[in-house]
């Protein structure tokens, strides 16, 4: 199996590099509508009513209508594809999900209303220790040593030939796993070929969320 420390690092150094072209590649956009005789950059404070400010506007209004509806799409074929591939029943995901919330955490969620925290605790329970879930995927465990405090869940509905017993009933949180292409997945699932060949493009989307954001905030323009 490979070293899932490295597989984390080679995709914060695949981010970065992927960041970078997005940013890239949004610039031109933006440049490519910039009218002719402005010569500062977006984030300048222009007054209303002045080319520059028309030009912050219509950029405001490309990345938030015209690229945002562009990554919505394509994530939209991202999940389509994951269709073209199926789960082999390792069982992994039912016996070893992990969350940055404690059990008591998820139920106060639950109560709250959160839908993914019903679900959840509707069918995980705790691990008794840290150890018991190394057991299950000691890489996993390993490569999340460093990270703070993280709980390890394990569904009972699971049984020892690697069955649910409640198939007909699981929840769509069993029913669409994974749903997060980023989300780390064991050699041994059916999704790992398609989570692999679609990092880029979702690490890509993903830049360029975070990219339009920045600009949201940034640019200065009276919310009319
Ligand atoms: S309900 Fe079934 S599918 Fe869902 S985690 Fe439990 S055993 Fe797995
Ligand atoms: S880890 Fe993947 S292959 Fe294994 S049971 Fe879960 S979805 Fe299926």
């Amino acid at each position: 199996m490979d070293d899932l420390n490295l597989v984390v690092e080679n995709t914060k150094k695949k981010y970065r590099e992927i960041f970078l072209q997005s940013l890239e590649a949004i610039q031109n956009r933006i440049n490519e509508i910039k009218p002719d005789g402005v010569v500062t950059d977006v984030f300048e404070k222009y007054p209303k009513n002045t080319k520059g400010y028309e030009w912050q506007k219509a950029t405001l209004d490309m990345l938030l209508n015209d690229i945002s509806k562009e990554i919505l799409q394509k994530w939209a074929q991202v999940l389509d594809y994951r269709k073209e591939f199926s789960c082999k029943g390792c069982a992994t995901c039912c016996n070893l999900a992990c969350s940055e919330f404690s059990y008591e955490e998820l139920k106060e969620k639950a109560k709250n209303g959160d839908n993914f925290a019903k679900q959840f605790t509707s069918i995980f329970v705790p691990y008794g220790s840290r150890e018991e879930a190394a057991e299950i995927y000691p890489e996993y465990l390993e490569m999340l040593k460093d990270k703070g405090e993280v709980y390890f869940y394990h569904c009972p509905k699971l049984t020892e030939c690697k069955r649910c017993s409640d198939y007909e009933n699981r929840p769509d949180i069993c029913r669409h796993f994974p749903d997060n292409p980023l989300d780390i997945l064991p050699k041994s699932c059916g999704y790992y070929p398609w989570r692999k060949e679609v990092e880029p493009v979702v690490l890509m989307l993903h830049s360029m969320v975070e990219i339009i954001d920045y600009y949201k905030q940034n640019i200065p323009v009276d919310e009319d």
